[in-house]
């Protein structure tokens, strides 16, 4: 598929004709399809349609606009294999995950058509008894929306969907990666008669498109899920310049696995948090801390699971594990696995690339760590490595899972109440898991994370509705 931008309600070529290739990593001789490379003469246009759509969207009411998402939603589940299809090629996550990914994105589509009927203010007594003082939620403007690869079809959906019900307009910039799969879902907002330039699509490189988006003085909120370091710079500029901005970052995500811990379903649940999606999530686990009392027999279960693991094509019903987004995330995930075992970790299996030649593959690695202070305990490696530590008791668990500069998610494995009650307390992570993986998120429940992992703010259910809206308090006296 060649991927125009989507300016107005019009698929159109970047101003300059430039286009990028987007490949599938597994299969470097696949061309997914191509994308534009577009400069800031689109962004431009684009943030312009957006201005020009504003005033009438916001004219309209709640279910009004939610009767667009529902629809969406519908065209979406018919595209449903196509659109899984192409994110498994383009950025390798396995067909059954990107299926449960689109499955994910109509869900949120639902959820938030729905978004446009529930309350949207509250009535507060004045002090004047012959005055009426209420607030009432406006949409912020036009919003940008800067999407990563590795949820190439619920990230933009779970800030589009948002951002547009509560009657804003949106120019979205998804990661160059996945650019393709992103398109096929933008489509579903075409086909579905969404207004002209209530939604805007436009690809090309970050440092360009992205970066003048975050400075284009039309641009009134943006809202980026991605690395630190974009992150951070995203949200300097737009602080200079007064807009609103929410930031999800990285994690260094914790299991701790009690002494009482149901071992096998702490395996189960740790091989699940640390691999699937090859290691991709945010919230993926990286690091397991495992009471002495029952350290070998989970290291052991572990290894055995491990080694099962089949690494392969993500389109092959077979496959476990499909390859790595990218080339640069293959190199990025060796770095580490060198610093690992140059800062002496014990390499107990993987660590090596796999059909280099054919496409990203990488094995399944385990570390097994006594430094709590090396690369590869304390940075954010997105990959599928993991740090296992030997903790003394749950004390030694909570300040290790603790020290490191990341908050998203963290989970534990117990069956003894005062250890979960300790863990609830004294975690420093926005979600808290018990008895569960650290890698999940309901669609319905505020996401976000504590310390570096994000600008404090949360996004999804409710919580989306602080974000993407402004309040108004309003006294009206006869
Ligand atoms: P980035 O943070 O660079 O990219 C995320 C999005 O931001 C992409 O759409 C990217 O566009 C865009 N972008 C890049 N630079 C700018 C900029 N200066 N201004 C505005 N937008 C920009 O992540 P990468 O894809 O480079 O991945 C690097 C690392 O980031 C990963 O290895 C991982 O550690 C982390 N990461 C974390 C994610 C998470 O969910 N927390 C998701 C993805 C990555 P483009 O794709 O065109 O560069």
């Amino acid at each position: 598929m060649d991927a125009h931008n989507f300016i107005y309600g019009q698929w159109v070529p970047a101003v300059d004709g430039q286009t990028a290739k987007s490949i599938n990593p597994g299969n470097l001789n696949d061309t997914v399809g191509t994308y534009q490379d577009s400069t800031e003469a689109d962004v431009e246009q684009a943030v312009q349609a957006a201005q020009e759509a504003a005033k009438p969207w916001r004219k309209l009411s709640g279910a009004e606009r939610g009767a667009f998402l529902y629809k969406t939603a519908d065209i979406m589940e018919e595209r449903l294999d196509e659109i899984a299809k192409t994110a498994a090629r383009e950025m390798g996550k396995t067909l059954a995950e990107t299926k449960g990914e689109t499955l994910r994105g109509i869900a949120i589509l639902r959820y938030y058509a729905g978004e446009g009927l529930r309350k949207n203010g509250d009535v507060i007594p004045a002090s004047d008894a012959k005055a009426l003082m209420y607030t009432t939620r406006v949409p912020l403007g036009v919003v940008a929306v800067i999407t990563p690869w590795n949820f190439p079809i619920a990230i933009p959906l779970w800030k589009t969907a948002p951002a547009i019900i509560f009657g804003n307009t949106v120019v979205l910039k998804p990661a160059s990666e996945t650019a393709v799969t992103c398109a096929k879902v933008v489509a579903c907002f075409e086909a579905a008669g969404l207004p002209p330039g209530v939604l805007n699509f436009i690809t090309g490189s970050g440092a360009k498109v992205g970066q003048s988006l975050v400075e284009h003085h039309r641009v009134n909120a943006i809202t980026f899920t991605g690395s630190n370091t974009t992150g951070k710079k995203i949200g300097q500029t737009a602080l200079a310049r007064g807009a609103k901005y929410q930031l999800e970052m990285g994690g260094k995500n914790p299991v701790i696995v009690a002494a009482d811990a149901d071992i096998e379903q702490a395996v189960d649940a740790t091989l699940s948090g640390a691999f699937k999606s090859t290691g991709q999530k945010c919230t993926a686990t990286s690091r397991a801390f495992v009471d002495r009392a029952v350290y070998s027999t989970f290291k052991k279960l572990l290894l055995e699971k491990t080694k099962e693991i089949v690494v392969g094509d993500s389109l092959d019903a077979k496959t476990w594990m499909g390859p790595l987004a990218s080339q640069n995330q293959l190199a990025n995930c060796l770095a580490y696995i060198e610093k690992g075992l140059s800062e002496k970790a014990t390499l107990l299996t993987g660590g090596h690339a796999i059909d280099q030649e054919k496409g990203s593959f990488i094995e399944p690695t385990i570390f097994e760590c006594r430094d709590h202070h090396s690369s590869i305990a304390q940075e954010e490696i997105f990959g599928p490595v993991l740090a296992l530590f030997e903790v003394d008791g749950i004390e030694e668990a909570l300040r290790l899972a603790n020290d490191v500069p990341y908050g998203l998610s963290a989970s534990i494995f117990t069956k003894n109440i005062a250890n979960m009650l300790a863990f609830i307390e004294d975690m420093d992570a926005g979600l808290i898991r018990v008895n569960a993986e650290s890698a999940g998120v309901e669609l319905q429940a505020p996401f976000g994370g504590m310390k570096q992992s994000s600008s404090h703010s949360r996004e999804q259910g409710e919580a989306a509705k602080e974000f993407f809206t402004a309040t108004k308090t309003i006294f009206v006296k006869a």
